[in-house]
């Protein structure tokens, strides 16, 4: 992608790792187009914002953003250099003409549906600024591109692939099923042919990717729906093929097959995102999560049995609308319960369109601040806790990068913790065993193992 009288394109992405899907898969289209990427906005010819609507904050984000954009355009401008400004992701799906009403310099507004079709609509938006967030009826990814194996080497060993999008749940705090529309599950065959090619240009890891993964229901070659459980058997026995790993799951769709797979399939890894959002009933009740308390706690336990070493991860919100103290302690009450490797915590953010939004009981800012600080505070607890049990074990490393310091490395155990410790790059997709001796700040530092500094 770097061809120096090509076209400059700047992507930023926020958000979920579907979004940093969806900014890899705009980046191959516009290669195709001769753009070549950069990572400085400066000189970029072409920008495009994939965006986040998942919180106030997120979106404000975007327009503070889009401000210090609309200096730079000018400034260019008066160097005689044309800049374009593409909206794309959930904001765009969200907010659509309204963006360029706030946002004038803005050219182009596209939807997380629509971005297959960018050179068309970077061609119309020459004439007039252009907002497109219809919901297609063709199938996105059936005409995306394939980046090219250079692409692919230079994105690392590890990627995601979206087999499922959309989300039929409908949390009355989510915008996920009015920005990305319905659930729809990929097809055996395009996953598949999506990854051999990755794994033929060193991808060793792959994360499965959905808003609602382990609903996936795509079509087999013969036609016939198939769950997640039977995708990752038929992922796990690809050539290539040394991990696996999916998100994000919904505790409903926590079946005994997809359990039973942590155990019997040799390629996933013990470690499983489990969004809970609220250790009260009544809670889960007004967020329409569709399960209790302990429906998450039978889903966990299932897994467990099958996979004692399991690491959980969860997202959890502070201070929906009728929060009390005692719902509140019943989420900390499960935190301590289950512990978690790691945890995503936010405040609860009223989403324009959402059904909670509307809800009377609003928490006073005050108390999700003390309320989120206090489940921080415990999550973290319990995250260190975790990781520095893994001082003085041996674990196997998925080698991905150079590492800060020069003459080492970095990469992911088993439980995704980063991994640091010395050793030549030429163990970049490779797995080896590295004997881990201090927890530091979110992550650990190794050596080599004897066994591997002996075949190095
Ligand atoms: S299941 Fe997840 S993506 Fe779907 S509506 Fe609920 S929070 Fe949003």
């Amino acid at each position: 992608m770097t061809t120096a009288s090509a076209k400059r394109v700047f992507v930023k992405s926020y958000g979920c790792q579907m979004n940093v899907y969806d900014a890899e898969r705009m980046g191959d289209i516009l290669e195709r187009e001769g753009y070549s990427g950069t990572d400085n906005i400066e000189e970029a010819d072409l920008v495009v914002l994939n965006t986040c609507h998942i919180r106030e904050k997120a979106a404000e984000k975007v327009y503070s953003e889009l401000g210090r954009i609309r200096e730079m355009k000018r400034n260019r401008k008066r160097q005689g250099l044309e800049t374009r400004i593409v909206v794309a992701g959930c904001v765009a799906q969200a907010e659509g003409a309204e963006i360029l009403s706030r946002a004038p310099a803005v050219d182009l507004v596209v939807g997380p549906q629509n971005y297959q079709n960018l050179p068309s609509l970077l061609q119309q938006s020459l004439k007039k600024p252009v907002v497109e967030t219809e919901f297609p009826t063709e199938d996105k990814f059936g005409v995306l591109p394939a980046p090219t194996p250079q692409t692919i080497r230079a994105r690392g060993v590890s990627s995601f692939v979206t087999v499922q999008e959309g989300c039929d749940k409908f949390c009355t705090f989510c915008v996920v099923p009015y920005t990305r529309g319905s659930e729809y599950s990929r097809t055996v065959q395009e996953i598949t042919a999506e990854i051999e090619r990755l794994t033929a240009s060193g991808v060793r890891e792959i994360t499965l990717l959905g808003q609602n993964v382990n609903a996936y229901h795509g079509l087999d070659e013969a036609g016939e729906p198939v769950t997640l459980s039977h995708l990752l058997d038929h992922v796990a026995a690809m050539p290539g093929i040394a991990r696996l790993r999916y998100t994000t799951s919904h505790p409903l769709d926590m079946d005994e097959t997809l359990a039973r797979a942590h155990r019997d399939n040799p390629a996933l890894m013990p470690y499983l995102h489990l969004p809970v959002q609220s250790g009260s009933d009544r809670i889960l009740d007004l967020m329409n999560r569709r399960h209790t308390v302990d429906d998450f706690r039978s889903a966990i336990a299932r897994v467990k049995h099958y996979r004692p070493d399991i690491a959980f991860s969860s997202d959890f919100i502070v201070g929906f609308p009728g929060e009390t103290d005692a719902d509140f302690a019943a989420t900390m009450q499960l935190v301590e319960e289950v512990g978690f490797s790691s945890a995503y915590t936010f405040k609860y953010s009223p989403r324009p369109g959402t059904p909670a939004a509307d809800m009377a009981d609003q928490v006073p800012e005050a108390v999700k601040d003390a309320r989120l600080q206090s489940l921080q505070a415990l999550v973290t607890k319990q995250q260190r806790a975790f990781q520095e049990s893994m001082v003085g074990r041996t674990l196997d490393i998925l080698v991905e990068r150079p590492g800060r310091k020069p003459g080492q490395v970095s990469g992911k155990s088993p439980h995704l913790l980063a991994v640091a410790f010395e050793g030549s790059t030429d163990l970049i997709g490779q797995i080896v065993s590295v004997d881990i001796v201090e927890s530091v700040t979110n992550s650990l530092v190794g050596q080599l193992s004897n066994r591997e500094r002996a075949v190095a």
